[in-house]
């Protein structure tokens, strides 16, 4: 580099990116240019413009993007892998709820957030929409750890005003009261941390909430996150809960929390009718897709070959803690295991999902929410995680595509020494 004023490095290494939703780039031993916290792309050599900068040598691993964690419960975290045989609203009643009213006490959400953070740190994970709890300050704490641990995320204090427990069935204008400090609260306090508009479901809160929520959608100019037809017993439902609507995609935007800032996230998509999916599409709404929490809750396997074929985005959530770990290897591989046997069970020979597919969905789906963020393309967003796999000690000589194909479905976080976000090296 000639110009003095830009700072960059190379990593050099094995190194696995998405082209496209069907193409991977793998290249055993490559050169990763980041210049002022985005990536110039990948050389078989250094070219001479980038000569002088700093190479870092990781020849014997694995260079990926940092996954993104499209829908993630950090006050759930405590409970992982301890739904039992509970069906979802017990679940729900019985674990979930009481769990998250614990965040009102300070020193619990602080130890417990601090627990949550660590783990999200240590793994692959470089972006996150991170759901909090109701209570405001916990909030703000969760999203204090977030900012500190370097990870890009958007956090969203839930909204909810019926079916919870008590305390957490607060009138609309309470909630919506509270919502408005939160977001004044937060208001340029990161550069890294957002907030985000989250109702817990149409099925927790009233339309009055809903539509307050859009107001404050358009006056804050913010992104909404929220689940969306996740159980056949929420369809049977539909037409209680959105009076007037053909389905609930329809009553979010009604009330003004689809399509309105760019993409929302609604995780689940399970049960999507053909015009849910038209409007999901047409407000360019992004899909956590969230398999293993949806086998958890015996909730079904959503359609994804469908919406990949109709060019939405989609990305991938480990739902913590419907799902029981937030390692978007998993994510991966349970979504490929649920598609295999959605296209067995309902006789849809080409519809499973391919491995470049779910790392595509991992990475640049996922990561599109956050913006040109998800591959190693010039211009994109520089996050990236080196893979380390000598713990799969093998005799046979694998490309970087077949080494993080077959960690995906045996990885840890052992298997990441290194993470880099926006260009900032986090360990
Ligand atoms: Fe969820």
């Amino acid at each position: 580099m000639g110009e003095t004023e830009h700072t960059g490095f190379i990593l050099h290494g094995g190194v696995l990116y998405s082209k496209s939703q069907k193409e991977l780039v793998s290249l055993p031993d490559a050169y990763l240019v980041c210049v002022d916290g985005f990536s110039r792309g990948v050389f078989p050599q250094i070219p001479s413009e980038f000569e002088g900068l700093p190479v870092t040598d990781v020849w014997d691993k694995v260079i990926i993007p940092g996954f993104t964690d499209l829908h993630v419960h950090a006050p759930q975290y405590q409970i992982r892998g301890l739904i039992g045989d509970r069906g979802i609203e017990e679940w729900l009643s019985n674990v979930v709820y009481p769990e998250e009213a614990k965040y009102a006490d300070p020193t619990y959400a602080k130890r417990a957030y601090d627990i949550f953070v660590e783990d999200l740190y240590i793994g692959a994970t470089t972006r996150a929409a991170v759901w909090a709890a109701m209570d405001m300050e916990s909030t703000i704490t969760l999203m204090d750890f977030l900012e500190d641990s370097g990870i890009v995320s958007c956090v969203g204090k839930v909204n909810m005003d019926r079916r919870g427990l008590m305390g957490m069935q607060e009138s609309a204008e309470s909630q919506l009261t509270l919502t408005r400090k939160w977001l004044d609260a937060v208001e340029d306090r990161y550069e890294r941390t957002y907030p985000v508009l989250t109702p817990r479901s149409i099925a927790a809160c009233s339309p009055q909430l809903l539509k307050g929520m859009g107001d404050l959608c358009r006056e804050y100019g913010l992104p909404v996150q929220s689940h969306i037809s996740e159980t056949r017993k929420e369809m049977e439902e539909m037409h209680e809960l959105c009076p007037g609507s053909s389905c609930y995609a329809d009553f979010f935007r009604k009330s003004g929390l689809l399509g309105e800032n760019g993409a929302a996230i609604m995780a689940h998509a399970v049960y999507s009718s053909d015009e849910e999916i038209r409007i999901l599409k047409e407000t360019g709404t992004l899909i956590a897709h969230c398999p293993g929490a949806n086998a958890a809750l015996s909730a079904g396997i959503a359609p994804v070959r469908k919406y990949l074929d109709l060019d939405m985005q989609v990305g991938l959530g480990s739902d913590v803690a419907a799902g029981a770990s937030t390692s978007i290897f998993t994510a991966m591989k349970d979504a490929l295991y649920t598609s295999r046997l959605r296209a067995y069970c309902y006789g849809e020979p080409s519809s499973p999902l391919t491995f470049e597919e779910v790392f595509y969905m991992a990475t640049r789906g996922g990561g599109s929410f956050f913006g040109d963020v998800g591959t190693f393309e010039p211009g994109y967003e520089f996050d990236a995680v080196v893979i380390d796999d000598s713990n799969q000690d093998t005799m046979l000589d694998l490309g970087p595509r077949e080494r993080i194909e077959r960690l995906m479905y045996c990885a840890d976080d052992r298997n990441v020494v290194s993470k880099y976000i926006r260009g900032a090296k986090i360990f």
